[in-house]
């Protein structure tokens, strides 16, 4: 385990606790498997913008994947070079593109024709030529594995691929645009390869059929989606990445000289952080025990937006051996605020240190002030 009760006894909770060294191992094993291929990676920094991660982040060579104009100030004060900068997201405003323009970026990765248009009209009067990929939203059969099913309920991501030509042809033959990729991005949280193979082979038809019109795109831009263990962090503290690359690389037909992009977030950031915080009452409910801790849905919204779950562990009880089942919730006016539900644990007492792992992702970069509360602080070691 990365965090024991020596490392956080004494801190300030709730907190967002960062393993420095296990993000730079993730760093270094990415970094490994893609020397020498055609692929660069982009960090995706909405999953986690704490400026101090980002640092090793950029130090590690990654380039950024933003999706607002405060995300792409984020990346450049935190040393990622504006080239390396890609931008999504399908309500960029026109201060937004126009930013993005004036930080030089590498490119906006376009997720409409109407958006297209305002770029376009934006440039012009600019006098700047931004380089643009097209997003699209490959449609990929939302019944053939269920862990993509809600990017594509997603529909208001990407250009459906009926209007994909118009989109590509526009982009084309503006003088004021410089189309240079397409990009998808089919969902989060996928742990197993075969939606990878399907996007690869839609995206292989794709390229040749543009071949055929004399569209190369120098860009191949897959987005993001790599899950993380969230149940056994410790068996699996770094993605398996080297089957995800070897995935693509195989699976995609590159052609001489073309980039392949990802945008990494959850994967990279994910197993680094966990969420530490003190048990401010053991409860006994009707029938059922809760754990109240001094963490709440504001510091970790993910249990009460997505169902999603999070290994729970008591620092504290280390050497306890009687267990008992609780319900683990924060102290917030909500019932969603609930970490887990029928948790086997230690027997807990008041005091205690709890841990919520795997947190580094979507946790403080998700974090609202509601019930007024306070914006946890962070540590890393
Ligand atoms: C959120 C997002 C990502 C990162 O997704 P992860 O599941 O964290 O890897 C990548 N690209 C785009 C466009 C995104 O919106």
């Amino acid at each position: 385990m990365n965090i024991d009760l020596q490392l956080v006894e004494g801190l300030k909770t709730p907190l967002y606790w960062y393993d420095l060294g296990l993000l730079q191992s993730t760093l270094d094993m990415i970094n490994d498997c893609i020397k020498g291929t055609p692929v660069r990676v982009h960090y995706a920094i909405k999953a986690n913008c704490n400026p101090k991660l980002l640092k090793v982040i950029a130090k590690a060579g990654l380039g950024a994947d933003c999706v607002s104009g405060r995300e792409i100030t984020a990346a450049i004060n935190s040393g990622f070079p504006a080239e390396r900068i890609c931008y999504a997201g399908v309500g960029k405003t026109d201060r937004e593109l126009i930013a993005g323009m004036a930080k030089g970026i590498g490119y906006f990765n376009v997720e409409s024709i109407e958006e297209l248009e305002t770029l376009d009209e934006l440039a012009s009067d600019y006098g700047y030529k931004p380089s643009v990929a097209i997003r699209v939203n490959p449609d990929i059969d939302a019944h053939t594995h269920h862990y993509i099913t809600t990017g594509l309920e997603e529909n208001k991501f990407g250009i459906h691929l009926s209007m994909l030509d118009k989109a590509i042809e526009f982009a084309h033959k503006s003088p004021n645009l410089n189309l240079i990729g397409l990009h998808f991005h089919i969902g989060s949280q996928i742990t197993i390869m075969e939606p990878f193979k399907i996007l690869c082979e839609k995206i292989n038809g794709l390229t040749d059929k543009y071949r055929k019109s004399g569209i190369e795109f120098k860009i191949i831009n897959v987005g993001g989606g790599l899950g993380i263990d969230y149940e056994d962090p410790d068996s699996n503290p770094i993605p398996d990445f080297k089957t995800y690359f070897d995935t693509l690389l195989k699976n995609l037909h590159l052609s001489e000289g073309q980039e392949l992009h990802c945008e990494l977030g959850r994967s990279i950031v994910g197993q680094c952080g966990s969420v530490v915080s003190q048990v401010t009452y053991v409860k006994q409910g009707v029938g059922k025990k809760f754990i109240i801790l001094d963490a709440g849905m504001n510091d970790l919204i993910r249990p009460a937006l997505y169902g999603a779950h999070h290994k729970i562990q008591n620092l504290s009880a280390a050497g306890e051996s009687e267990t008992e089942l609780y319900d683990v919730v924060g102290p917030i006016c909500e019932s969603a605020d609930t970490f887990g539900k029928d948790e086997r644990l230690p027997k807990t007492k008041r005091g205690d240190i709890i841990v919520i792992r795997s947190a580094g992702a979507y946790g403080e970069s998700m974090a609202s002030t509601y019930n007024i509360r306070p914006t946890a602080e962070s540590t890393l070691r």
